[in-house]
């Protein structure tokens, strides 16, 4: 290879892109990149950055000459080689901006140029050579936009064997290369060399029409193709040369002319056309080269469409992964700014400005660079970018900052309840909280989706995390307020049980526990009146519990009434207390009259009357109170459902046992009672007796 002088942005240097050996170059890629960074503007689109020409004819026809006159590169010709003596076979390519134009001062031109030029070998080895002709023919049809075809003059109407049969071999390599989709073209320029002018240019481009159709007619043509025209496949022009060495000057002028139509695209003999071009921005080319030469030296089925597909894939996912890393793995102040952001729920809005910022500059990037390959690809592997920036988002950002915001929600939310709202129960101002929450937690997703950071599997995932918590704080708050409701009214309900039941143990009747307990029911109605709906039994707490959990609640209600009730009649009708309340009756029997004055005894006789009909008036009371029975002689059993029960209800009593309530005094206790009441009765006798010999002694 030449000496690395050259100025880089006009080109001229060339590479062999495939060697002897038919090895494909390692060096296109940098030599590709370093012209790209010094000349590509890659924000075009690819056919107008920069064009293929490649040649194409018979050893020594003067194919390299005319190249470097023409475009300024550095092909090795045969006046070289013999300076040399030496021959570099392979595909050879050359970068150029430079080409020799009408126009007197050569400017660079706008797009770049590449050439492949074809060096075969010298000599008599045909066979072996045509092998290798074939596939770089093959190679420069799938690569480039124009291929010059090189001929002398006298070779025209010839059928020498081996021009023709490559011609031959270019027809078929493009019907099977582009036959199907005929939806790219080729542009063959025959460059007719040596034309010093007796036959005109129209009768010698004539001739070789026909040849060439003659050719394309007998051609093998594979299925599906059978009705394509040469022209579908193929644009042709033709142009003259005149002699090099014989008539210099006009030679000169000859390819100055040349130039100029692969120059100056507002012209109108501009040769290059957009159905030419292989649509892959520069970046991709050398991959698509490579691609290209690999399949055909293996012989493998050249499917350019697909290889270019390919090439776009490869490549749109190289600047998915690049503008990714750069707008989110790499950028430090993106992850410092985030770090700071994401702790404080107040700079939510900021944060959201800052994922989308870089979200954005992602995406821009990526359009930038991916939307010059297929189109399908590239919004494929958009699409793909946008999901991975979303999961990425998802796992530092997203997740966190929806719950740092659901927790501000849920503070708020308990804020509010703490203060309950005109005319609304509890269980509806926290449904209007929860409503206003998953508004306000849409809003955030909503904006999510918008600014597209995230997709909508995870807007899901967002939205079942905030439906699980929410479950969890409104059982929270739920329950809260079903224990300040059940403490508020079993309070209550102790406080009115003993006001109300307190005064009936303590003036029993024999009817007493018909009393209490219509008392007890009564106030256990009462305290659950408030809560029971107007037309039916049914319970509602107005805490949005269901059924089961209202009736729950009223259990429990009863259960601390009954618990309260029965411990009100224990603590209360003691051993001691029982026989005060017997000589209570005792008292109020013996001394007083029915009409409440005190009885004045006149003797011992009418002392025993009385104090036997006192005394069984008294002891009438004793069976009733040990024992809670209504006046049908029923047992009071308390109605406390099983489960509760089950629960093993601990409250003041410890375990609650239904069947100990009833049961206040066992015979011991009632024979202690009876003899303690007579004892003191006997006193109480005695007295009155000795009262009436005082009063008679007087
Ligand atoms: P290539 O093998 O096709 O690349 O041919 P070269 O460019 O190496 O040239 C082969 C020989 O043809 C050289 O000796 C050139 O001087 C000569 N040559 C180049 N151009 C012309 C031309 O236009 N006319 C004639 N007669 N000879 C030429
Ligand atoms: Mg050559």
């Amino acid at each position: 290879m030449a000496p690395d002088n050259h100025d880089h942005t006009l080109g001229h240097e060339s590479i062999q892109l495939v060697n002897e050996s038919k090895e494909f170059s390692t060096e296109l890629l940098p030599y590709l990149q370093k012209i790209a960074s010094s000349n590509v503007d890659n924000l075009v689109q690819p056919h107008e950055s920069y064009h293929v020409i490649s040649v194409f004819g018979s050893q020594s026809s003067g194919k390299s000459t005319l190249l470097n006159i023409l475009f300024n590169t550095t092909f090795d010709t045969m006046d070289a080689k013999v300076k040399r003596q030496q021959t570099t076979k392979g595909i050879w390519l050359s970068h150029t901006k430079q080409v020799n134009t009408t126009k007197s001062a050569n400017t660079p031109l706008a797009s770049d140029m590449f050439i492949l030029d074809v060096e075969g070998s010298d000599g008599a080895e045909r066979g072996e050579d045509q092998d290798f002709e074939r596939k770089a023919a093959l190679f420069a049809i799938s690569v480039s936009e124009v291929l010059i075809v090189n001929l002398w003059e006298q070779q025209i109407g010839l059928y020498q064997g081996n021009n023709m049969g490559l011609l031959k071999t270019v027809f078929e390599v493009n019907l099977s290369l582009f036959g199907k989709r005929h939806e790219h073209k080729i542009l063959l320029l025959f460059v007719i060399r040596d034309h010093v002018g007796v036959t005109p240019l129209s009768s010698l481009s004539d001739s070789l029409i026909s040849s060439l159709e003659n050719m394309w007619k007998e051609l093998n043509k594979p299925q599906g193709c059978e009705d394509l025209a040469l022209y579908d496949l193929f644009d042709l022009k033709f142009v003259g040369l005149s002699h090099k060495l014989l008539q210099e000057e006009k030679f000169v002028n000859d390819v100055k002319a040349l130039g100029t139509c692969f120059s100056f695209p507002e012209k109108e003999e501009y040769y290059f056309k957009k159905e030419y071009h292989h649509l892959l921005p520069l970046d991709g080319w050398s991959m698509y080269a490579e691609n290209c030469w690999e399949q055909i030296e293996h012989n493998k089925d050249l499917d350019l469409p697909t290889q270019q597909i390919l090439v776009a894939r490869f490549k749109t996912n190289e600047i998915l992964n690049e503008s990714f890393d750069a707008s989110f793995i790499n950028d430090d102040t993106f992850n410092s700014e985030l770090k700071i952001l994401i702790d404080d729920i107040d700079l939510k809005d900021s944060l959201f400005e800052l994922l989308k910022v870089a979200k954005n500059k992602c995406i821009e990037q990526y359009d930038i660079l991916a939307s010059r390959y297929n189109k399908m690809v590239y919004m494929e592997n958009r699409a793909e970018l946008l999901k991975k920036i979303s999961s990425f988002l998802y796992d530092n950002a997203v997740v966190e900052l929806s719950e740092n915001f659901i927790n501000k929600l849920f503070t708020d939310m308990e804020d509010k309840m703490k203060v309950r709202a005109q005319g609304l129960s509890f269980s509806e101002q926290l449904d209007d909280c929860v409503d206003s929450i998953n508004a306000d937690y849409d809003l955030l997703l909503d904006n999510f989706m918008d600014s597209e950071l995230i997709v909508i599997d995870l807007k899901e995932s967002l939205k079942a995390r905030l439906d699980d918590l929410l479950l969890g704080k409104v059982n929270e708050l739920r329950t809260k307020e079903t224990d300040l409701i059940l403490s508020r009214i079993r309070k209550n309900l102790k406080f009115s049980i003993k006001e109300q039941i307190l005064p009936l143990l303590a003036n029993p009747t024999l009817q007493i526990w018909d009393d209490v307990m219509s008392a007890f029911y009564d106030l256990i109605d009462e305290a659950l009146v408030p809560f029971k709906s107007q037309d039916s039994d049914d319970l509602d707490f107005g805490i949005g519990l269901s059924d089961n959990e209202d009736k729950n609640i009223a259990d429990r209600i009863k259960l601390s009434g009954w618990l309260t009730l029965t411990v009100m009649i224990h603590d209360y009708l003691t051993e001691d207390t029982i026989v005060g309340l017997l000589r209570d009756r005792f008292e109020n029997k013996f001394r007083f009259a029915d009409d409440d004055t005190p009885i004045l005894w006149k003797n011992e006789q009418q002392i025993d009357t009385s104090f036997r009909l006192a005394k069984e008036h008294a002891m009438e009371i004793l069976s009733v109170l040990s024992i809670v029975k209504t006046s049908d002689n029923v047992e009071v059993v308390p109605e406390i459902p099983n489960y509760l029960l089950e629960n093993e209800y601990t409250d003041e009593l410890g375990i609650y046992h239904i069947d100990r309530f009833a049961h206040i005094l066992n015979e011991l206790q009632k024979e202690k009672i009876s003899k303690q009441f007579r004892r003191q009765i006997n006193l109480t006798v005695l007295d009155a007796k000795r009262s009436i010999i005082t009063s008679t002694n007087h």
